[in-house]
């Protein structure tokens, strides 16, 4: 029998307790500060743990992020070097993400920001709204969450451009890969949303150079990490005109301070990183089929990969 030790900052450790009951029956689960002895745990399950807990663990075999990206588990300095670490993929948090990401475009598309403002004034007045299966889209990242959102906006009618670090091929998807695919599929898309993961290659991936090659009055939801974006560079395209406005979910610093611009300018919707959570009754059963693989010393499919940093 394994032993799996929680430890979060904010996910609701009693769902988590009786999801992975529910999925992995034989597998004993305890939460952090009540480890136990050190010796008897096996597996991690953690979002923002304290320092140094991982390497207290003698005979951890590895650690489970609550969350896709990685950055909480890296950020801690004592992480034993080797150990395997295992993101968070799941369906349901994808399909979560891919909603939000077609909120967000149809929000602009069908000019939802214009009638608000019209609304605020007490006026009757209508916008035109684009021909859809002309107008294009483009997803940067075509992972777990950009394959959902793509093929999702696709049955929407949209064109769908889609951008990875190497080559794919997508039902439906234009495929862009590398630096000069960034910009050769924002000068087609009025709308681009971002799904990247945060790494040293992908860190103020929006930026004024990639705003400026898409067309005027286009369109950016940003639904990753805050470091993808450089708030100067999206703040003075707004107020250029050259961006028509943007969808935040993440933010450089967050929480948003009160001060941040972003807060009150007309053209800025934001929410306070909220575009996908992890519902434990979903993510227990990734969790427990990974177990699975590590008991049977099977490949693992959703290991964080250190070299490419995702
Ligand atoms: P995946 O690892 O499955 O996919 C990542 C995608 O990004 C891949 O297509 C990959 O390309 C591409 N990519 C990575 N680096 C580069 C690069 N340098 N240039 C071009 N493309 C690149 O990740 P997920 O889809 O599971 O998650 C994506 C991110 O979404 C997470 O890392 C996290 O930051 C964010 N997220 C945010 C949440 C929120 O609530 N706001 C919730 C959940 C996730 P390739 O296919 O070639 O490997």
């Amino acid at each position: 029998m394994s032993t799996i030790l929680m430890a979060s900052q904010q996910d609701p450790v009693d769902l988590w307790r009786d999801s992975l009951a529910k999925e992995m029956p034989e597998l004993e689960f305890r939460a952090y500060p009540d480890v136990g002895d050190p010796g008897d745990i096996d597996y991690a399950l953690v979002y923002w743990a304290p320092h140094g807990l991982i390497a207290s663990l003698p005979n951890v075999r590895a650690v489970f992020s609550i969350a896709a990206g990685c950055d909480h588990v890296l950020a801690d300095p004592q992480l034993p070097p080797h150990l395997p670490i295992v993101r968070m993929v799941d369906d349901y948090l994808a399909a979560m993400m891919a909603e939000y990401a077609l909120y967000g475009v149809l929000h602009f598309h069908r000019d939802m920001h214009y009638y608000r403002q019209e609304q605020l004034a007490a006026r009757w007045s209508r916008a035109w709204p684009l021909y859809t299966p002309d107008t294009a889209v483009g997803i940067l990242g075509l992972g777990a969450i950009g394959g959902d959102c793509a093929r999702k906006l696709g049955a929407l009618g949209f064109q769908v451009h889609g951008w990875s670090r190497g080559p794919k091929k997508m039902d439906g998807v234009t495929c862009h890969h590398g630096p000069d695919g960034l910009l050769e599929m924002a000068g087609q898309c009025r709308y681009l949303v971002c799904v990247l993961p945060l790494t040293s290659e992908t860190q103020g991936i929006i930026n004024s150079e990639l705003i400026a090659a898409m067309p005027q009055g286009g369109y950016i939801i940003n639904i990753a990490r805050g470091g993808h974006q450089v708030d100067e560079d999206l703040l003075a395209a707004l107020d250029s005109g050259h961006l028509g406005g943007i969808f935040l979910d993440v933010y450089n610093q967050e929480p948003l301070p009160p001060e941040h611009p972003y807060w009150r300018h007309d053209k800025v919707w934001i929410t306070p990183h909220v575009a996908g959570e992890l519902v434990p009754r979903s993510c227990a059963k990734s969790v427990a089929a990974n177990i699975r693989r590590f008991e049977a010393g099977a490949p693992v499919p959703d290991l964080f990969d250190k070299s490419r940093g995702y």
